[in-house]
């Protein structure tokens, strides 16, 4: 059985005390590989390594830094499909998926931010006969880059890209879950010349190594993608440190569909933003809110489709939906349907496993499931279940899903769909929630701000937003 193992210093080592995980491929639900169980001790071995790196890494001229994160993008890409078959298999995803999206998307961070660096510049402000104030920003020293299974790869280079770009050295956990492709990322880093200490990356559980890393005094900030709970045990053992935070937590975004829409692209992007993934996207719109006139044209064309959706093995070309990510998160999301017929709704597609052949037949597959007939603020409407789950529910007002859509704790992205520009901007201005989508969903554009209002997060990622979190600014005033 293939090991896994920590990259510290630039070279791949067995955690210290020798204990390991078992990885789950979820397409099987075999074991396929072991993870380091790293702990404390681990942690201590890459802060060190990361404090000797620093002074060359943050000394090193931009340009020179910005060469190795650019031949760090290019080393995933020239192993594409290497990257492509192991987010597959660890996640469980389409292979289409990963070879579309996830992976490009990583290489692009890498490369977007290794020449965003060339550009990044700071203030100054000048009092007209008095004096003169420049800004300078500096890269913080070590921080931790904490991220979750759901886009791993994707996830874990948006944090780490911009923090190495800004020249600071990191110590870097991704998901127990999904370890492999930041696991390869060592061998690619190493090729692509990055000296030894910059990009430390360890395995293992939150509880333990996530946990060790939060503590840490030396390192001085955390960048967190992950649920709300957790995010908010990270803040309680951070905030006291008075480390910098920045927190990219749940979401149970609403989907808001207007009669005047273009039901055609609406409908083929709702299945998008609903499934895409098997749900499992922070962005995806779980709570679709559609104008009654439309309410029953919709539902019929909407659950046709859904209940077509291929769900298959991950290889399989046709599979839309592959396996979700473990056997305990299946579990969970088949609870909320139970919760959601305990609370009145109607499943009217979906809401269950699906069992394929050997040899996936132990794999987690659900059929996406859709429900209606729900109160807006029962629990299955108010809580994150971020699996293949949307519930569909009429209105009547503005001013009725306007009050429905804020109405949970989260509010990271929501969706509109709609032809009347003026009312476009009237709700788009009124919805809570740090980024909209109007006609469109997961447009992205690496340049803006990107997370979450109320519990979902705290900061923004994304464009200058990243490097102004992964540098420290200092004010100079110098009098006329
Ligand atoms: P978790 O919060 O369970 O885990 C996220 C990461 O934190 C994992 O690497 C995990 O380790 C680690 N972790 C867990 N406990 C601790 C701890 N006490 N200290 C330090 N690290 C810890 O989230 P999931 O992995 O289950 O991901 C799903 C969640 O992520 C959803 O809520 C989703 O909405 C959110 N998310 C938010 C996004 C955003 O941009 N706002 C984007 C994508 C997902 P391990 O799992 O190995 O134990």
């Amino acid at each position: 059985m293939e090991k896994l193992q920590n990259f510290i210093n630039g070279e791949y080592c067995d955690p210290t005390k020798g204990k390991y995980i078992d990885n789950y491929e979820p397409a099987t639900g075999k074991v396929y590989s072991l993870i380091p169980n790293s702990d404390e001790e681990d942690v201590r071995l890459a802060v060190e390594a990361a404090e000797k790196a620093f002074p060359i890494w943050s000394k090193m001229s931009i340009e020179e830094r910005s060469k190795i994160l650019v031949k760090l993008s290019e080393g995933i890409e020239a192993r594409m499909d290497e990257f492509v078959q192991a987010e597959s298999k660890d996640n469980g995803k389409p292979l289409s998926l990963a070879a579309n999206v996830d992976i490009p998307r990583a290489v692009s961070n890498f490369h977007f931010f290794a020449t965003a660096i060339l550009h990044f510049a700071s203030e100054s402000h000048n009092m007209e006969g008095v004096g003169i104030n420049y800004t300078v920003r500096k890269p913080i020293g070590i921080v931790g880059c904490i991220s979750p299974w759901n886009l791993p790869l994707y996830l874990f280079s948006w944090k780490i890209a911009p923090a190495l770009a800004a020249g600071n050295c990191i110590v870097a956990k991704p998901s127990e879950v999904t370890p492999y492709t930041a696991y390869l990322l060592g061998k690619v880093a190493q090729e692509a010349g990055m000296p030894s200490g910059v990009m430390n990356i360890l395995h293992g559980e939150g509880r333990s190594v996530g946990d060790a890393i939060v503590k840490h005094p030396k390192i001085k900030a955390i960048s967190f993608t992950g649920g709300t709970q957790t995010g908010e045990n990270i803040a309680r053992t951070a905030a006291p440190m008075f480390k910098k935070l920045s927190l990219e937590l749940g979401g149970k975004n609403p989907n808001i569909i207007f009669a005047d829409c273009d039901f055609k692209e609406m409908l083929s992007t709702t299945l998008q933003s609903s499934f895409a993934n098997q749900g499992q996207i922070c962005l995806c719109g779980s709570r679709i809110f559609v104008e009654r006139s439309i309410y029953n044209k919709f539902k019929e064309a909407f659950v046709k489709r859904v209940a077509t959706t291929v769900v298959s093995n991950p290889k399989d070309p046709a599979a839309k939906m592959g396996a979700v990510v473990s056997k305990s998160h299946m579990e969970k999301v088949l609870s909320y349907v139970e919760l959601a017929k305990e609370e009145g709704g109607t499943v009217l597609t979906g809401g269950v496993q699906v069992n394929l052949e050997a040899p996936y037949d132990g794999g987690y597959y659900l059929r996406p499931t859709v429900i209606e007939g729900l109160a807006f603020d029962c629990r299955t409407n108010q809580e994150e279940i971020f699996g293949p789950v949307v519930t569909i529910t009429p209105f009547d007002t503005e001013e009725d899903v306007l009050m429905m859509a804020n109405s949970t704790q989260y509010g990271l992205s929501a969706t509109l769909w709609t032809s009347d520009l003026k009312r476009a901007h009237r709700i788009a201005d009124q919805l809570q929630a740090g980024i909209v989508w109007i006609n469109a969903w997961l447009v992205r554009d690496l340049r803006t701000p990107f997370g979450g209002v109320k519990a979902s997060g705290v900061g923004r990622e994304g464009g200058w937003e990243a490097l102004r979190f992964f540098t420290e600014p200092k004010n100079i005033f110098i009098k006329y």
